[in-house]
């Protein structure tokens, strides 16, 4: 499968010493999970996607469509995020929780740090 790539790897590595820094273990590459998560977490059955804003579509200001192109470029990217959709859907279906970490948020270290903690520590059904 095609991948697109953005150009610097920071934002996940930035989140992964995050995470390392809060003590929890975690596994890369996706764990043959749908969607190819960037983060796993086996044990709680927790995954961290690490988003681009302007691949994923997100609601910020990175994330508009280019001028030119502009059919093209929707097209594409609601493809993307609607794909994003079914993947978080299978997930689901399989158990596992996610969060999504948006490029934009990468800004706000204090702040992301929280989000983490929070979505790491809340407790899952099965504890
Ligand atoms: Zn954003």
């Amino acid at each position: 499968m095609a991948r697109i790539h953005s150009q610097d790897t920071k934002p996940e590595l930035l989140v992964r010493s995050v995470v390392h820094r809060m003590g929890f273990r975690f596994r890369l590459g996706g764990a043959g999970l749908p969607g190819r998560p960037d983060l796993v977490f086996p044990r709680m059955k927790k995954v961290f996607f690490i988003h681009g804003c302007f691949w994923h579509c997100h609601n910020c200001r990175r994330a508009s469509v280019p001028t030119s192109n502009t059919d093209f470029w929707k097209k594409k990217l609601s493809g993307n995020a609607q794909r994003d959709r079914q993947n978080y859907r299978r997930l689901k279906a399989l158990g596992w929780s996610y969060m999504v970490v948006w490029q934009c948020e990468l800004r706000k270290e204090t702040w992301l740090l929280l989000k983490l903690k929070r979505y790491l520590e809340e407790k899952g059904s099965c504890g």
